[in-house]
Order: structure tokens, then sequence, then C-alpha cells
């Protein structure tokens, strides 16, 4: 039987980073994929991620950002206001002393910097076409499962199994690990658009009553539109030709990059967070979505995500000789808890800033961000999660070399 000392379910985002920084330790690695290779992951489409500076900073160790073949768009300034609502945050990545709090990468570009880069590992086995179907016994300190690829049915083995199959995880299924779930009757559209003023570092993000919408500064002289409606409404704005688009993102976002003239394609993605009640089980940890996909208001998924897979590097660099120890599982689960509350916390906590208010608690509401604007607490928040530097923040993330 084919062994491994880890093997990975999922090779999007978080399985793919984990599988090169696990490389990099020199760990022997398995990734198991759904999609045949020549092609990406789903997940690597069009929607626009912004790295934290800590993000970077790791991406960067691990070889990915100097694969990517488009330039990123630095982030400089962040600005947050409310539609109604006389607070209004600002802030300036200077006052910090950096350069930029993050950069906007087109998950398709990352998608294809990560193959890249994964084409060099010198200790991984990828398994793809190849779908996790079922967990096996765990005998002499490997944990068993089985895949379906185009050969048919195989048991693989591993010291240590992770799930990084996504939000509907089918390993977290097996272990009947339950899940808390809470669907924001929302649906948030994502497109490519010009404006008459370029990027210049500016970040626009502006909460409305039925969801955020915002305009991040790409490498590509467009803006990455973000715009949330009701559920209720999504086909309606789905079926809106490109005029009527702009005009309703113009309404939305108002003029600070000037007239929007052009808009690509529109994607559209139902919101719903989804969280696991335990991050481990018996030789196995749940990572990125399959641990917790939160609402993306905060662009905080993935940057968290990575935080799971380096801390989880980390710890498999310093107990090497068994990777799927239960010492060193509890040991990640502590580790991760403090960032992973904080993260869930801050995102949901932005999310419902674009909740549906009942007209009562508006005035409320708005005090609420008015306050939190002159107090600072929302501005350390924001730049908290901006940079990705929470709490026992991984080694690769603290700098780029
Ligand atoms: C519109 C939008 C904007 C976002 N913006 C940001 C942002 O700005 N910043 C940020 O940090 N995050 C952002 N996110 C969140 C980010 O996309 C997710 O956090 C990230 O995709 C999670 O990565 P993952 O690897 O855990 O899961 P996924 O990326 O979903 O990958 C799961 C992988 O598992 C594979 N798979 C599934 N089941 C099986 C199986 N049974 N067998 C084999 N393979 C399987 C799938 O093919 C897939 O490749 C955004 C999300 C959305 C929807």
């Amino acid at each position: 039987m084919q062994t491994h000392d880890v093997l990975i379910v999922g090779g999007g985002l978080v399985g793919a980073s984990l599988a090169i920084a696990l490389d990099r330790i020199g760990v022997d690695v398995g990734l198991v994929e759904a999609t045949p290779s020549g092609a990406l992951p789903k997940v690597f489409d069009q929607r626009n991620l912004s790295f934290a500076a800590a993000t970077v900073n790791a991406l960067t160790a691990l070889g990915v950002m100097a694969k990517l073949r488009g330039a990123t768009g630095p982030i400089r300034r962040i600005h947050v206001s409310r539609d109604g609502d006389f607070g209004r945050v600002q802030m300036d990545a200077a006052d910090y002393g950096r350069e930029a709090f993050g950069q906007v990468v087109v998950a398709r570009d990352f998608g294809e910097a990560l193959e890249q880069r994964l084409g060099e590992l010198a200790h991984l086995r990828r398994y793809r076409p190849a779908r996790f179907i079922g967990l096996g016994a765990i005998e002499e300190g490997y944990r068993q499962i089985r895949i379906a690829d185009a050969d048919g049915e195989r048991p693989l083995r591993a010291r240590l199994l992770v799930a990084a199959d996504g939000t509907r995880s089918a390993v977290r299924e097996s272990l009947h690990i339950d899940t808390d779930e809470h669907d924001y009757l929302q649906t948030l559209f994502v497109a490519r658009v010009r404006a008459a003023r370029q990027p210049d570092g500016n970040a626009w993000e502006r909460f409305g009553e039925h969801g955020p919408t915002a305009l991040l500064p790409r490498g590509d002289r467009h803006y990455g539109a973000i715009h949330g409606v009701a559920r209720a409404d999504a086909d309606a704005v789905a079926a809106l030709d490109e005029s009527a688009w702009l005009q309703r993102l113009q309404r939305a976002i108002g003029w600070r990059a000037g007239r929007l003239l052009g808009s690509g394609e529109r994607s559209a993605y139902p919101l719903v967070q989804v969280l696991a009640r335990a991050l481990s089980a018996e030789r196995v940890v749940l990572l990125g979505n399959a641990a917790q996909t939160i609402h993306p208001v905060g662009a905080q998924g993935f940057n968290l995500g990575l935080r799971d897979a380096l801390t989880l590097a980390e710890l498999i660099e310093h107990g090497r000789d068994d990777a799927g120890a239960a010492a060193l599982l509890g040991a990640y689960v502590a580790r991760r808890q403090p960032d992973r509350e904080q993260t869930i916390e801050f995102s949901s906590g932005l999310a419902r800033l674009t909740g549906n208010p009942a007209p009562l608690l508006r005035p409320l509401r708005s005090l609420g961000l008015l306050a939190a604007a002159q107090t600072g607490s929302l501005q350390s928040l924001l730049v908290g999660g901006a940079m990705g530097f929470r709490g026992d923040v991984p080694q690769l993330c603290r700098s780029a070399s």
C-alpha cells in the first residue's frame, strides 16, 4: 500500500500551500485532488484575493510570489464607510511604517503560480484526478483512507491525514464532525471593473443594507469589484446588462474612483458560514475552509487558512518522527484557537454591519461605527486583519526571507 508521512485531501489554496511548506522541510507528502492534471481546481477563478502582509511574506519565502506572472495590486490605504452613517474609517499603511497592508491577487493567477511551484517539489506525489471516498482503519500508527481514481478504488495510508477539501469537506463528514452553519442570505458578486481613475493603492469598502460593496486595487489597472446583495435579488442582479450593473455598482460605492466605465463577467457566491465543531480526530486534522468557511467581507478566509497550514508545518518540523502524534495535533489545535476565534469574530462582526437592519436598530448601528472609528478600536481590528499578524504568528509570516 502506498504510504506517506502526510496525505492532504484537496489541492486548493490551502492544501497546495501546505504541500509546498512541507516539501521545504523534506516531508514526504501525497496530495489528492479531484481536478485532473492540466486544469486548475474551480476555486482558482476570477475572485480577487487580498493577501495580508503576513501572507505575502510567507508566500514569498515559499517561492510562490515569484511565480506570479501578473503584477499584484498593493493596498496602501483602506477607507471603510457605511450607507447613511456618519462614521468613517481611513487607514494608511504609512502610519504603521509599512508600504502596504497587503496585495490584491487574482485567484486564477495564484492557482497558476501554485501549480508551477508544485511541479518543482521533490517530495510530493500527486493523485489526480482522484477523490477521497472514505476512511479506513488506524493500524501501527498509520491512518488508512480510500481514494477513487481512473484505476478504480484503492487504499493509501499516512501518519497524518489533512482535510483541506473545502467547505463541504467529505473527510469531515466521514469523521461525523458536526458544523455550526449560518446562512447570511446574501449573494456576493465579483467582477473586474474599469474606472475613470486608475487604482493608486486605495481600497474602498462600503457597508450597505444588503451587503458590502468594495473596490480593490488590482495590479492590472482595473479594480476588483465586490457587491453583496440580498439573496432574493440575486437573480435580478445577475440578469442586469453591463450598463445597468455598472449603474448599480456606482450607486453603492459612490464616485471614489470616478465613473465606472466597463465590467468583465460577474461571478456570484452565496454566502454561508460553516464552522467545524472539532479541528482534529485521531491522525486527522482539518484546515482552511474544511475547518472554517467565513464571510469574505474581511478578506480573511485564505489568510487564516494559510496560517493554519504554516502552523501545522512548523509543528511537524519539530515533531519529525510522527506527524500525526496526538500531542502534536493537540498543540496544533491549542495554538490555532485564538487566531481562529478572533478572525471568525472579526469577519462575522463586519458581516453584521451589512446585515438587513431593522429600521429601529439602524441609528444604533451607525453610532456603533462612529464610536468605533473614534476610539480607534475598529482601526486596530481592521489593521490586524489586513496585515495578518494576529496572535502566535507562524515564523514564515514574519519576514519575507
Ligand atoms: C468571493 C470570494 C472572495 C474571497 N476573497 C478572499 C480574500 O480576499 N482573502 C482571503 O484570504 N480569502 C478570500 N476568500 C476565501 C478563500 O477563497 C478561501 O478561504 C479559500 O479558497 C479556502 O481554501 P481551501 O484550500 O481551504 O478550500 P478550497 O479552495 O475550496 O479547495 C478545496 C479543494 O479540495 C478539492 N476537493 C474537494 N473535495 C474533494 C475530494 N473528495 N477529493 C479530492 N479533492 C477534493 C477541490 O477540488 C478543491 O481544489 C474569498 C472567498 C470568496 C468566495
